[in-house]
Parts: structure tokens; sequence; C-alpha cells
């Protein structure tokens, strides 16, 4: 009720306090309004300000396959493949979550775990951090050779979790949205019937199917530290509904069983896989039988709808690896050196060099980085105490060789 005095004797219109009770009345043409509901007014405005902004970030937020894809470039170079198929992935798994905040149908979008096959070091975990890094969601890499079914020696399964609480500050909800990769997931394959032993398969099996509660979706209780749980610990609970599981694996022995099993069907798929290309070539006709003969259980298979390959990275991916991403080797090294009031350059041979080296190894692109740490080992040890020379070139001959000799390229004034 809106209440007016006389001069002396002024109300507020809106709350009714009079003149004297207030610390200030604002007068509008035949209205009072006071300091304090001008207060409330604010807060109620600022709240709506910030909700609204709040729903356009939610917007914003989920970007469009395209723009991950995009994003994913700048970090992992070739993998196209993959890298557009987990671009729309990971875009539906999004937009479920925030579908779900304002569910208005029965209609429910399931998760889309996914399923990395592919060499060591093509860019399994990269792709899965990079899209954590894109999406401003915590991560968490484990490695599923290190746990165990519940009960045996090792971690279990909920010390994944834990790792994720921990990647998100302790901060439940969050953790609730983010990306758990686990790499090695082939090395918990049940053993094959020829390999098969009569004791309990303790590492295979059993944690998948520990796996499995957690991967599908779940109100896991995660113990406080990690590691194990202790019946007195109060664990903590932790939906795993929306947090986006990436698995991945080299899978070796795989393209064997893709080949058996096409070499019945298509002619020309008969002759025996003999170098490493043409097994690779294999793999992106995996099937969800091939993954189930490898030793995964079904239910498993089927809780990693969306399966994708990488593949080796040639000499000339490698050499990009070195150059173009956003947090390249070589980029790493040259601020390095900026720190020191230096600079640092890797003649075009010296980077070649090092790609053919490094295609020569097991690791993939994993190796660059030790290949690097060790031609630059020397020089990383006198920078800081040599003021003298301030630029230095790597050379292929330093490559090659490994030489202890000095790399000045010119000695500063
Ligand atoms: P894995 O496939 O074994 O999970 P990683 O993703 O761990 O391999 O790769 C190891 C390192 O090698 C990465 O941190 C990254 O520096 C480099 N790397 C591997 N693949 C790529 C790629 N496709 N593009 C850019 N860097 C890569």
């Amino acid at each position: 009720m809106i209440r007016f005095g006389d001069k002396n004797n002024l109300y507020c219109s809106f709350c009714g306090k009079q003149k004297d009770e207030i610390e200030t009345l604002i007068a509008g043409p035949g209205i009072y309004i006071c300091n304090e509901c001008v207060g409330m007014c604010n807060t109620i405005l600022e709240d709506k300000r910030e909700r609204e902004a709040k729903k356009k970030k939610r917007k914003k937020k989920t970007p469009t396959p395209k723009e991950i894809k995009i994003r994913l470039d700048e970090y992992v170079i070739g993998q196209e493949k993959a890298k557009k198929v987990l671009s729309v992935a990971v875009h539906n798994h999004y937009k479920r979550i925030v579908a779900e905040q304002v569910q208005d149908d029965d209609v429910e979008i399931e998760k889309s775990n996914i399923l990395l096959i592919g060499p060591t070091g093509s860019g399994k975990t990269l792709l899965a951090q990079t899209l954590a890094r894109i999406l401003h969601v915590p991560f968490a890499i484990a490695d599923a050779t290190t746990l165990t079914e519940s009960g045996y020696v090792g971690d279990d399964v909920e010390s994944i979790l834990f790792r994720l609480i921990q990647a998100a500050g302790g901060d439940v909800q969050k953790a609730e949205k983010g990306i758990i990769y686990i790499d090695e997931i082939d090395k918990i394959a049940r053993k094959s019937q020829d390999t098969a032993s009569i004791t309990r398969d303790v590492s295979g099996e059993g944690v998948q199917q520990g796996l499995l509660k957690i991967i599908e979706g779940t109100i896991a209780y995660v113990p406080p530290h990690g590691g194990r749980k202790h019946p007195e610990q109060q664990l903590i609970p932790l939906n795993t509904q929306n947090i986006l599981f990436v698995c991945g694996g080299t899978f070796i022995g795989l393209s064997d069983i893709i080949q058996k099993r096409l070499k019945n069907r298509v002619l020309g798929f008969g002759r025996s896989l003999t170098s490493k290309d043409e097994k690779e070539e294999m793999l992106p006709f995996v099937t969800p039988d091939d993954l189930l003969k490898y030793g995964l259980i079904p239910e498993f298979v089927g809780r990693l709808p969306v399966v994708t390959t990488l593949f080796s990275l040639s000499e000339q991916d490698m050499v990009m690896v070195l150059k173009e991403p956003k947090n390249a080797l070589i980029k790493q090294y040259k601020k390095l050196f900026a720190y020191e009031d230096a600079t640092l350059e890797f003649s075009d041979s010296a980077i070649t060099a090092i790609a053919a080296e490094a295609c020569k190894k097991t690791m993939g692109a994993r190796v660059l980085r030790s290949i690097i740490e060790e031609i630059m080992l020397d020089i990383m040890f006198e920078l800081p105490s040599n003021k003298k020379y301030r630029n230095y070139l790597i050379t292929e001959k330093m490559v090659r060789g490994r030489t202890q000799e000095k790399v000045l390229l010119k000695e500063t004034a």
C-alpha cells in the first residue's frame, strides 16, 4: 500500500518506513523511495544481470564441432578423422548436459564415451587433454594397468575419480562435468582363449566390470585420499553421469583380428600383414565384434560407442609437431632462452634430423622431447652463467653427432 504523508511526515512508498527511520528518502513525482529500497532494487537488478550473463555464457560454452576442431588443430598435428569424430562426440556430450538441465521430453540422449585406438605417441592423451582445455573442464589421466578389482592389491577404480576431484580443486560439482582419460585400456582385455589361465583373471575382466559402473554413470563413493577404500573412511559421493570418459590403447594384434574377419569376406585381404603401415591401415575397419575378440567384455564395448583410430606420425608430421602447435617444443625452448635474454634457433635441417630420428624409434612424438633435451643439455647447463654468448643455433651436425662443439652463432657485441 502506498502511503504518503505531509511534508514533516513522509514515508517510503515502497516499504512504508518513515523518514526518520531511514537515511535518505528520494522524491519522485508524488512518490518517495528510501535508500534501503534503492539498495534492494539494485540487488534484484544485479541478480538478474548475473543470471542473464550466466545463461549467455552457458550457451556460448558449448562450442560447435567446427569450433572444437579448429581449437584441436592448434595443438594436435594430423589425426584429422579422430579430431572430427571427437569434436562431434564432445559437442553432443556437453549439449546433452545443458539439455538435461532443461529436460522437456522423454528422449534421453545417451552418453558417448570414446575409445581411441592408435600407436604410442600419436596424440591420444594430447587429444583428450586438449578437449578439456578447450571446454574449461577438469581433466584427469589414469592408467588402466594400475587398477585392480576390488579386494586385490592396487588402486580401486574409484581412485580415478579422486584424481578428477583433485583436478577440479576439490569442487565435486565441477568434477562431475570433467573428462577422464584412461590409458592402456587394451591391457585390461580378457586373456584370449588360448592363453587363459585357470586362475582368476585379476587384472582383466574384473577391472572392466569395475570401470563399467563408473563409465556408464553411477553415484560412486570416492576415497577422500585416493588409493584404496577403508571401511572407516568417509567417502565422497560423486555422480559420474556427465563425466566424459575417453579410453585409449595401442591394441597390438587388433589389426590381425580385423584382417582375419575381412579375409573371409573380401578378396585381396588374404595376405598376412607384415609392415607396420599395413597393420595400421586395417585399424579404421574395426567393429565392436573385433574388440570383443580382442578381449573387451560386451558391456564395456557397449559403453564406448564412439571408436576412432589414430595413425603413426610421419617424418613431416614430426617436423610440424616440433614447430607448429601452440606449445610446440621449439617454442617452449625459445621462451626459456628469452627468459635468459638469449635467442635460440634451429636450422631446418636440424629439425628434419630430429624428426627422422624420432621416426626410427617406436615411441612416436613422445620421443621428441628426450631427443631435444639431450641436444640441449650442455647449453642449458651453461646458459644462465654464460653471459658472453647470447644467440644460439642448433645445427644438423649437432643433432646427428650430439657433438660437444660450441653452438655459438653470433657473438653479441
Ligand atoms: P599417446 O598416443 O601415447 O597418448 P601422447 O598424446 O601422450 O601420446 O603424446 C605424447 C607427446 O607427443 C604429446 O605430449 C605431444 O607433445 C606429442 N604429440 C603426440 N602426438 C601429437 C600430435 N598428433 N600432434 C602434436 N603433438 C603430438
